[in-house]
């Protein structure tokens, strides 16, 4: 039996000699208010793992959160009046100032029993989050400090009412509450949606693994990079932080349900609905489909196992109930006990360690007695602290943090109950068999909610029956076959662009998704009014707003001469049957409904019409200024809609109108532009409409 009682321990942190270490430990200093408080007393004190030495201790006692909350409304909020670019221009460079310092950060996780595989996904897998999101917003929005959802939304017949929302950042400051097994990426991936949404932030991470999120803080606030007061640090406890929060903030939390719940129930929150956003305890799922081949096992077996040896099993995403079809499960429980018995467990810092320890004692003592209470109902397999099935290579198993991979059986998972409620947050997998599609959608459901669920399939097997019926109770789901396997992130890696999150015991909360996270932290407001004051509150033109027109040609004008409004009215074009021929030749577009009179006639056209394209190609003829100028490129077009059909004799005239303007930022050799957007109106001779869209170019700001 693996040895659970650690004689130099406590299992309560609290229960800390505090005058003995003191002494000795360092106490991790909290960055509130623009320095570091280091707190003396009720101090909590965290080990190493493998060692089981004790490595820092933390306190926020006595911080006065009410300041905290004020220097972050205060100081912090001047991030609210940076652009979307500014701030995500910021980001990168906090990105890049935190990989130049990436190997401290590995020496550090060290302590928290990880192996270099599973630190990388902590350090550089937070840090790469940061990157994505910045680039993402500096390619997705433009460069204003709040975000216009839509287009105009009409709300009269004249056109002179209508609306728009508009996303606006929170008065406020985030508060972000996370868990130990993730402290860099935890607290990069809620930080970076919530920078760049405008809004401060205070964290406060779990106490092990603090010393990372600690480190890493400390770099950011180094850098300078963000304003003051945009980002604080509590190590130790939150205290009476909610009492001062209001309705313009916003808690998240990641951790076990039990805490969840509790702080969620806090009356404050309640009182003043402040959002709160909780990500729990989730049963996640992987299943073999009936029809699985040789391959198929294998490749379930391979994901089973991968989320059972990372960061030993410590993932909120990992797999913990795994469905195999009745007639599979010898195989599936062969081919995964031999692979697990070839895992080398003990110091990362050996050669040839494959998997390292849990993060703590703590958690030790927790994924035991949840092993127990799944034992009741299933038979252990392989490992677990009741059988010797592994050889833990370290010198003190009994001070350390190490845990077996552990395999379970329930062979009856229909009358099982703790398999399908407890997560044994350690590398801990329940084996159980299904025997048809409904049984197994009921099973997969009685996980209550998960984060992830991963349908391991032969490649030409239909999937979409037990999709449609396992969607509703995950926030992600993992389709792995032969093809998807080449490249596929895996069941349990949470992505920027992809949303993380999980109704019911899962938390019901809802991460990352790329712009999706940005906007919980802004307030929607649908503003509603004339053409020209939502142009004016939205700093985009809407149609039916006010327009100026110019002798000179808008495309003579430097991006900083256009003003918003600017409108151009060409001359006129009358289509003719050689165009539409000539056009046909140039393409080779010989469509029936252009070049074909007795099908052009049947079809619901009633005779010939000019290719939309052409109409594209004779709107910019019309338009465009052709003399060298400040527009440097044409590069792209949105939301093009081809309203009526051109027929011959048609007379088209084009309306071009400066809708929105783009400051880009300056890179080495490139002219000083912006991205300017043109709303586009193509009309025929009765005024109607023929086709409509924006078009993008590059245009030179003035020297
Ligand atoms: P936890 O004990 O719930 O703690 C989570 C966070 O809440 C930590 O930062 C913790 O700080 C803080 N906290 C605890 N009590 C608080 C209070 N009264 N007021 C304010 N903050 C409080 O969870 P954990 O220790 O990180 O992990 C324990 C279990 O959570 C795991 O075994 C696992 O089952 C689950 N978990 C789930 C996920 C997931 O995403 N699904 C992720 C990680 C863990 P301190 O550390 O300072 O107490």
């Amino acid at each position: 039996m693996l040895e659970l009682d650690s004689t130099t321990q406590s299992t309560d942190l609290q229960d800390d000699t505090q005058a003995h270490y003191a002494a000795k430990v360092k106490v991790l200093s909290s960055l509130v208010l623009g320095g570091e408080h280091s707190v003396q007393n009720d101090l909590r004190t965290v080990y190493h793992a493998i060692s089981g030495e004790a490595i820092y201790q933390v306190s926020s006692h006595g911080i006065d959160m009410h300041n905290v909350v004020q220097y972050a409304k205060q100081k912090g909020a001047a991030i609210a009046h940076w652009t979307f670019h500014q701030r995500a221009n910021a980001l990168k460079q906090v990105a890049q100032y935190l990989l130049e310092r990436k190997e401290d950060y590995y020496r550090l996780a060290a302590a928290t029993g990880c192996t270099r595989k599973d630190a990388w996904i902590d350090i550089e897998g937070g840090i790469g989050t940061l990157f994505a999101y910045s680039s993402l917003v500096r390619r997705e929005l433009s460069d204003e400090t709040a975000l216009v959802e839509d287009a105009w939304i009409p709300l009269s017949k004249q056109g002179s009412f209508g609306a728009k929302h508009i996303l606006s950042p929170k008065a406020g400051v985030a508060v972000h509450i996370n868990a130990f097994n993730f402290p860099i990426w935890g607290m990069l991936e809620k930080i970076a949606p919530t920078l760049l949404a405008g809004v401060p932030c205070i964290v406060k991470p779990a106490t092990e693994g603090a010393e990372l999120t600690h480190a890493v803080v400390k770099d950011i606030l180094a850098s300078n990079l963000l304003p003051e007061g945009a980002l604080q640090l509590i190590c130790g406890q939150t205290y009476d932080l909610f009492d001062h929060l209001n309705a313009q903030d916003t808690v998240t939390f990641t951790g076990s349900a039990a805490t969840g719940q509790k702080l969620r129930a806090h009356p404050h929150l309640n009182a003043h609905s402040i959002p709160f956003s909780m990500e729990a305890d989730s049963v996640n799922s992987a299943i073999l489909t009936q029809q699985a081949n040789d391959e198929t096992i294998d490749l379930f077996v391979r994901e089973v196992f991968r989320e059972m040896t990372t960061k030993a099993g410590q993932k909120c995403t990992a797999i913990r109930r795994a469905f195999v079809p009745a007639a599979l499960l010898d195989t599936v429980q062969q081919r995964l006990t031999e692979k697990l018995q070839k895992v080398v467990i003990g110091d990362p810092a050996q050669d040839g360690v494959t998997m390292g320890a849990l993060a703590s004692v703590k958690q030790k003592h927790d994924v035991a007695a949840k092993v127990e209470q799944l034992a009741q109902e299933a038979e252990i397999i392989i490992g677990s602290h009741l059988r010797q099935d592994f050889a833990i290579q370290v010198a003190h198993p009994e001070k350390s943090a190490f845990y077996p991979p552990t395999v379970l059986l329930c062979k009856d998972p229909v009358q099982a109950q703790q398999i399908h409620n407890i997560e044994a947050f350690g590398p801990v997998v329940t084996l159980m068999p299904y025997s048809d599609l409904p049984q197994l959608a009921t099973l997969v459901a009685r996980g209550e909610g998960s984060l992830v669920a991963s349908i391991v399939r032969n490649h030409d097997e239909n999937i979409e029956q037990l999709l449609s019926k396992i969607a509703p109770w995950h926030g992600r789901v993992h389709i792995l076959d032969r093809e998807s396997a080449k490249e596929s992130t895996g069941h349990g890696s949470p992505l920027p662009l992809l949303v993380h999150g999980g109704p019911g015991r899962a938390g019901g909360g809802e991460e990352l998704g790329a712009l999706r996270a940005v906007k919980h932290y802004m307030q929607r407001t649908a503003i509603q009014g004339s053409p020209n004051v939502l142009t004016q509150v939205g700093h985009s033109w809407t149609a039916g707003a006010e327009v100026f027109e110019d002798r000179v040609h808008p495309f003579k004008k430097s991006f900083d001469e256009l003003r918003i409004g600017e409108r151009l009215l060409t001359a006129r074009r009358t289509i003719t049957e050689a165009d539409i021929v000539n056009f046909g030749g140039l393409s080779g577009d010989y469509f029936y409904a252009h070049m074909d009179k007795i099908a052009a006639a049947e079809s619901l056209f009633g005779e010939r019409v000019a290719h939309g394209y052409f109409i594209v190609s004779a709107a910019a003829g019309l338009f465009v200024d052709a003399a060298p100028g400040p527009v440097i490129a044409n590069y792209g077009m949105d939301n093009l809609r081809f309203v009526e059909p051109v027929k011959i004799g048609d007379t088209i005239q084009v309306e071009l109108t400066c809708k929105q303007k783009t400051p880009k930022p300056l890179r080495d050799e490139q002219r000083p532009h912006g991205v300017v957007v043109w709303d586009i109106k193509v009309k025929n001779q009765r005024n109607e409409l023929v086709a409509t869209y924006d078009i993008l170019t590059l245009v030179e700001k003035a020297a």
